[in-house]
This record gives C-alpha cells, sequence and structure tokens, in this order.
C-alpha cells in the first residue's frame, strides 16, 4: 500500500514508518520539523529511512493545504495515519491559538483531501487527554468527555469531532486513537521518562510535580505500534480507540523503576501540581482488545529497561 504518516519524522510517526517499511508498504512522510524540539533529534529518527527506496520525505506543513492536495493527487494514498501535531500538555496553556491551529485547521486540512481522494483508512492520533479530570476509572470511550482541561486536549476533542463529521458526511471510514502516555526509544526529549532518565543520570535535580502520587498508563511505543498497523486492514465505519497499557503506575514507582535500570539515585525537588494536568489516565481497551485483538506485550518494567537501554547507548 501507499501510506502518507503525517508527523513521520517524530518520536511515533518514525517508529510506524520502520514498521510499515519493513512490511513492504510505501511511506510519504510529511513533517515540517516544527520547532517543539530540535530538528536534528528528528532528521537521526529518519536517517535510515531516508536510504530506503520506498521512503519519501515530503519536507512540508499540514497547514498548507495547496501542498496536501498534490501530495494526495500524486500519491493516490490507501491508508493515511494522522499523527502530526502541536504536542504538550503544559505548553498549550502558554500558546493555545498555535494549537488550534496547527492541530485543528491541519486536521481539517487532510480531512478535505480524503474528501477528495478517498482512503481505505483515516487515522487520527487522538490522545487520553481528551478524558480531562474523569473521576470514574479506567476509561472509557463510552464515557461523557466534554470537560477538557488544556487546550491542547480541547484540540484533540475537536479533531475528533471533526473525524467524525467527516466520516458522517463523506463516509471516510476512521478511526480515532487515544493514546496513553507513550514511551519508549526516541521519546521525545521533554517527556517525563525521558526527562528524569536524563537528570538521574546526569547527577541533576529530578522536578516532581504534585506528591508523588499521581498516575500515568503507559504504554510502550512497539504496543502503539502495532495497533497502528493491525488496525490499518480493519474496516470500520467511525470508531474511537484506546490505546493503552491498562496499568497505572505511580509517579514515584516510576522514579524507582528509572534509578533502578541506571543504577543511580534520584535527587528529586517537590514542587506544586501544574494547571492542566490530570490526576490519572488509565485506559479500558476492552473494545480495541474485541475489535481488532489489540494486546499491549510490554510491561512497563521490561519498557523502562528497554528505554534506559537506548538512552545509555546513543
Ligand atoms: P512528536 O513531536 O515526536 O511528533 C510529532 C511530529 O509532527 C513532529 O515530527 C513534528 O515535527 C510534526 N509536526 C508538528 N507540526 C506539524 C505541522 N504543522 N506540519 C507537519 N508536521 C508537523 O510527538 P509524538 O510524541 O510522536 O506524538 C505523535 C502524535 O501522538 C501527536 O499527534 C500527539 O498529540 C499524539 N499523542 C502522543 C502521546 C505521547 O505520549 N507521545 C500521547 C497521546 C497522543
Amino acid at each position: 500500500m501507499t501510506i502518507l504518516i503525517t508527523g513521520g519524522a517524530g518520536f511515533i510517526g518514525s517508529h510506524l514508518a520502520d514498521r510499515l517499511l519493513t512490511a513492504g508498504h510505501r511511506v510519504v512522510c510529511l513533517d515540517n520539523f516544527d520547532d517543539f524540539y530540535a530538528r536534528d533529534i528528528k532528521e537521526e529518527h529518519i536517517r535510515e529511512q531516508l536510504l530506503h527506496s520506498n521512503y519519501q520525505l515530503a519536507a512540508g506543513d499540514i497547514r498548507d493545504s495547496e501542498l496536501l492536495s498534490r501530495l494526495f493527487k500524486d500519491h493516490r494514498f490507501e491508508v493515511v495515519y494522522h499523527i502530526a501535531a502541536r504536542v504538550g500538555v503544559r505548553p498549550s496553556l502558554l500558546h493555545p491559538q498555535l494549537y488550534e491551529d496547527v492541530n485543528i485547521k491541519g486536521t481539517l486540512n487532510l480531512l478535505e483531501c480524503v474528501k477528495e481522494f478517498p482512503v481505505k483508512h483515516f487515522v487520527f492520533a487522538s490522545s487520553s487527554s481528551v478524558y480531562g479530570i474523569n473521576s470514574k476509572i479506567p476509561f472509557s470511550e463510552s464515557d461523557p468527555i466534554e470537560l477538557p482541561i488544556s487546550p491542547y486536549a480541547a484540540s484533540k476533542r475537536a479533531c475528533e469531532l471533526f473525524c467524525y463529521t467527516y466520516h458522517h458526511l463523506y463516509k471516510i471510514p476512521t478511526s480515532c486513537l487515544r493514546f496513553f502516555t507513550v514511551y519508549g526509544p526516541r521519546q521525545r526529549p521533554e517527556m517525563a521518562i525521558h526527562r528524569f532518565t536524563r537528570a538521574i543520570d546526569q547527577g541533576e535535580p529530578v522536578t516532581l510535580f504534585g506528591d508523588g502520587t499521581t498516575r500515568r498508563d503507559y504504554t510502550y511505543v512497539g504496543d502503539i505500534v502495532e495497533a497502528l498497523v493491525t488496525l490499518a486492514d480493519q474496516s470500520f465505519g467511525f470508531e474511537i480507540f484506546n490505546i493503552g497499557n491498562s496499568q497505572v503506575v505511580e509517579l514515584r514507582q516510576l522514579v524507582a523503576l528509572i534509578e533502578k535500570c541506571l543504577n543511580k539515585k534520584a535527587n528529586i525537588i517537590w514542587k506544586p501540581e501544574q494547571p492542566g494536568d490530570v490526576p490519572v489516565t488509565y485506559s479500558d481497551i476492552s473494545k480495541a482488545q474485541k475489535m481488532f485483538g489489540y494486546q499491549p506485550a510490554t510491561n512497563i518494567e521490561d519498557g523502562i529497561k528497554k528505554f534506559v537501554e537506548w538512552y545509555t547507548g546513543h
């Protein structure tokens, strides 16, 4: 198949591209190398992919509708993985317009393209943040979720709504995947596991917000990629799926696991909880299990070990 990955030079998108190339697909990566983190990190993610005859890089912006039209016309994509986004919960409080522009306008541009050039499956990377402060755990796709607590979360929810609207109007087979904190090799440098590992390794203080009891459902990137790949062959109308590990880990426990793998002690500084942060994320994954056999295979102990091995070896 010929497949478009937006955000294909990023953490999750580049792992997906590796996997699709190995499976023999043609991959077009559309990425503008935004300034959220260093460009050379993203260039390193795709260094080997650029040598592959089935890989093409389109360096550009999802907000550029003319570029998108050209790409869709030239390639006639069968599957679109729309992974690109302005990421980060806390920074979205500082630049809400940017999140609206990239995430909502960019998604709408892509939906306009698949309206004109239909695909077998449009897959949108959504986020567990859409659940906001959900008092019911684990979070299920049928929970009411109309109260996002950050501009990032609100933008992701808005994208899900547009995905539904375009499916309803133009019958585009569409899945929105709500990822629960993704980690593993190449994880974004500002994300907690990467930041804590770097600080502990370098003997720098580790700043923790709250009282250490906040809990997250951490999902290994290999499991996310398996879900994305399996999904491409399924024909659903419109569905939303939680893609998590369905296990919660306390912040303190996470730091202890990293300490153990690095064999170094953390020097912890405690700070108050941050606005926009949620106390817990916890996925109910039974819908994805039932509908396409999703089964996370990497537990947090093994996943942190793999991450630390990658961190110390690169
Ligand atoms: P990432 O920043 O590593 O990847 C995003 C990529 O999108 C980057 O390479 C960036 O350059 C690109 N991009 C940004 N704006 C763009 C634009 N206007 N045009 C073209 N490309 C653009 O982030 P990631 O962690 O790999 O996240 C990938 C997706 O998964 C995002 O949509 C994110 O919201 C979602 N998600 C991630 C997590 C997680 O824990 N990492 C959790 C939930 C949801």
